[in-house]
């Protein structure tokens, strides 16, 4: 724990990502309570151990339906109707393309295109199997598999945020690594939380400017987070389902700026593959929904900032609405 002008800071590593935690009191009870809170949630959605829900659907898959809990359905019915969408970049069946190319993982490498063109048969959303009377999934292809990595932070932070609120708790704010959730405006700053937009392929210190924001999610989706290089290419770990190969547009990182953390979670992903112009023409018909697209040639492109305010740091970038 740390403490500075007021703010208790807590953290841990889970999900494989660094979480923050900062409150206004120093009440490590509440923050234990937070960080048992998350890992309950891992376990239920984790693909990365033998034992989860989601696992359990997985190892079934071309055998039988698995029956899940009603979190675990509701979230797998949310990704499963985003995977559905016409011309979707987000495909929730997109697991054994993940599993094959480990990026952010130890043996990471370009699989041969045809083994990608063979497992990319095994990701169709549109085959998997939901009966919400029984609350089952069924993967009817043997080698079928759910991942909810683009999805399952946004849900968690939301999570978070629910319980922190039921606590009483009035300004917080939570970080699952790319996922800021917040509570409030912190004491005395009625402008809001300072959410700092990170400098691609940058040390974490250097941040292209701030993001303004009092009771929003801020979720970001970067090419800089999890990948490697080989071949003078950056392999990162966002793909595009139609061709098994990392989303390859002029796009650096995508943040979302929205009520809920989920919502953030799914349209970094959709956002990513409409590419910034695409994404913007969208996002006038999404009211409730911001985003600043970062692209390769050195632009931060703002939706019509609605919930959220802009501060440019690092003015060798051009800033554009
Ligand atoms: P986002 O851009 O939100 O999502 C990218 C992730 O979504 C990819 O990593 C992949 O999993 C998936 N994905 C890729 N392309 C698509 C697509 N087109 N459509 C839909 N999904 C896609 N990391 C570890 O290193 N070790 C762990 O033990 C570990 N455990 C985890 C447990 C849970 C419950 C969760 C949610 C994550 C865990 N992670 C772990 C992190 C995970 O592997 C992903 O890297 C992480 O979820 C990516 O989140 P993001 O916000 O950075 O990226
Ligand atoms: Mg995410
Ligand atoms: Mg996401």
């Amino acid at each position: 724990m740390t403490s500075d002008a007021g703010v208790h800071s807590y953290s841990a590593v889970l999900m494989g990502s660094p979480i923050l935690l900062k409150l206004f009191e120093d009440n490590p009870t509440l923050a234990s309570q937070v960080f048992r809170l998350i890992k309950q949630q891992e376990n239920l959605f984790t693909v990365n151990r033998a034992e989860s829900e989601v696992m359990a659907i997985n190892q079934a898959a071309g055998r039988h339906p698995v029956v899940v809990s009603a979190p675990v359905f509701a979230l797998i019915s949310v990704a499963h109707a985003v995977s559905i969408l016409p011309d979707s970049a987000f495909n929730f069946t997109i697991g054994p393309v993940v599993k094959r190319w480990k990026i952010g993982f130890r043996g990471r490498e370009v699989p041969p295109a045809a083994e990608i063109e063979a497992l990319l048969r095994l990701t169709d959303p549109h085959q998997v199997v939901l009966d919400a009377e029984q609350r089952s999934v069924f993967l009817p292809l043997p080698g079928m598999e759910i991942d909810l990595g683009a999805i399952a932070k946004g849900y968690i932070a939301d999570v978070v945020q629910a319980f922190l609120r039921q606590q009483g708790v009035a300004q917080a704010l939570i970080n699952l690594g790319g996922n800021v959730q917040t509570l409030g405006s912190p004491p005395h700053q009625p402008q809001g939380w300072g959410i700092g937009l990170k400098k691609p392929f940058g040390r974490d210190d250097e941040l292209l400017g701030t993001l303004q924001v009092q009771g929003k999610s801020v979720v970001t989706s970067g090419i800089y987070e999890r990948y490697f290089e080989r071949d003078g290419r950056c392999w990162h770990h966002i793909f595009d389902p139609r061709t098994g190969y990392p989303l390859d547009n002029e796009l650096l990182s995508v943040t979302v700026i929205a009520d809920r953390s989920l919502d953030g979670d799914i349209y970094t992903t959709l956002l990513y593959g409409m590419g910034a112009e695409q994404g913007l023409a969208y996002l006038a018909g999404q009211p409730e929904i911001d985003a600043v697209f970062v692209t390769r040639d050195r632009q931060i492109i703002c939706s019509p900032a609605r919930h959220f305010r802009f501060s440019q740091l690092d003015f060798s970038w051009q800033l554009r609405h």
